[in-house]
């Protein structure tokens, strides 16, 4: 970290702040100009916020940060990139894990329709929520724990892998019994009690990107995961709130590029929830393979129409076997296996 006095701060404030930085366990080492003093601050500041602790001290002209703030996320801090085995789907190698399925679980003939849709079509990974946190509250709100029992079933019936979002702390614990995979939804990205419970599970964890969170926020969220012990993190660019509202958010393809750059962990793309509108998903979905990505989360209903959540975006039997035909004919030309 560098802190940069302002034009003849008085040596009183230079010692002062010297000695804050000494006690917070870090070496300072002065560059003194004509005009100003430099400070270089050498030691570990990810667990302190001079940004904000230390700005009060008088004759500070700015502080710029170098170190970055996530360490175990980071890809400097890892030995090889994160690869979550489960059951012959592997994300973040050479598997692009197509994940598929409706947004919610709505009863039991729903559930087992969508599953056959997806086994006929080789899906390996089903999604659907249990419990929706939608944006109002008059709107169907899932089935809850009913919903994860029905996933469960579905998992013994079919085999499937299922993955579905749990929203409250006091869910997670059910998880391991009923379901593969857990999902941090967007509205929940921020939730650090949530985040921290879900780096006590031993299961892989889609954390999706807040509605409006920057990529540093996102990655901070992965690591209060990490931190806690759960090193199977896999991210979730699900577009973000832009001042476009032709879309129903704006899929932020430079994300999927940065944080494999940036991350070791897994990067996965939701078209579904970027766009609102079923258009655009094939599109978006080559782009994803093209990104990078290393799979997809995608909303699929045996009939849209009909669906008690997020109908227009979800796709259809015919055209989700159209979307799996064309990665799967893509996929070898950017190295990857569609699973
Ligand atoms: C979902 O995937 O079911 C969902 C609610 O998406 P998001 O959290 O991205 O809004
Ligand atoms: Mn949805």
């Amino acid at each position: 970290m560098i802190i940069v006095m302002q034009p003849k701060a008085p040596k009183a404030q230079i010692d002062a702040l010297l000695e804050r930085i000494v006690k917070s366990g870090c070496k300072p080492y002065l560059t003194q100009g004509v005009e100003r003093t430099v400070i270089n601050v050498l030691g570990d500041l990810r667990t302190l916020e001079p940004e904000r602790d230390w700005a009060a001290f008088p004759g500070i002209e700015q502080i710029l940060r170098i170190q970055k703030p996530y360490k175990l996320a980071s890809k400097e801090h890892a030995a090889q990139r994160t690869a979550i085995e489960l059951d012959g789907v592997c994300f973040g190698d050479r598997d692009f894990v197509f994940i598929a399925g409706p947004c919610s679980v709505e009863g039991r003939t729903q559930v087992f329709e969508a599953a056959s849709m997806l086994v006929q079509q080789g899906f390996k990974v089903m999604r659907a929520s249990a419990f929706k946190p939608r944006t109002s509250p008059y709107e169907f709100q899932g089935l809850g724990k009913e919903g994860l029992k029905l996933l469960r079933e579905v998992k013994k019936q079919t085999g499937l892998l299922v993955e579905t979002e749990i929203t409250d702390v006091r869910a997670v614990e059910w998880a391991p019994e009923y379901v593969d995979i857990v999902r941090v939804g967007s509205r929940n990205m921020h939730n650090s009690e949530l985040l921290k419970e879900m780096g006590k599970l031993d299961l892989p964890v889609i954390l999706k990107r807040g509605l409006s969170a920057t990529i540093k926020e996102f990655i901070m969220a992965a690591e209060y995961i990490l931190k806690s012990g759960n090193s199977k993190v896999i991210f979730c660019e699900r577009g973000i709130r832009t001042y476009e509202t032709t879309y129903r958010n704006t899929l932020d393809i430079s994300a999927v590029i940065f944080l494999k750059h940036e991350t070791h962990l897994p990067v996965i793309v939701d078209p579904s929830h970027a766009a609102g509108n079923r258009l655009l998903i094939p599109g978006l979905c080559r782009a994803a393979l093209a990104a990078g990505a290393d799979g997809l989360l995608v909303e699929a209903h045996p009939k849209p129409e009909q669906a008690f959540s997020d109908g227009a975006q979800s796709l259809g039997p015919e055209q989700l076997a159209e979307v799996r035909a064309d990665l799967a004919t893509l996929a070898p030309h950017f190295g990857r296996r569609l699973v």
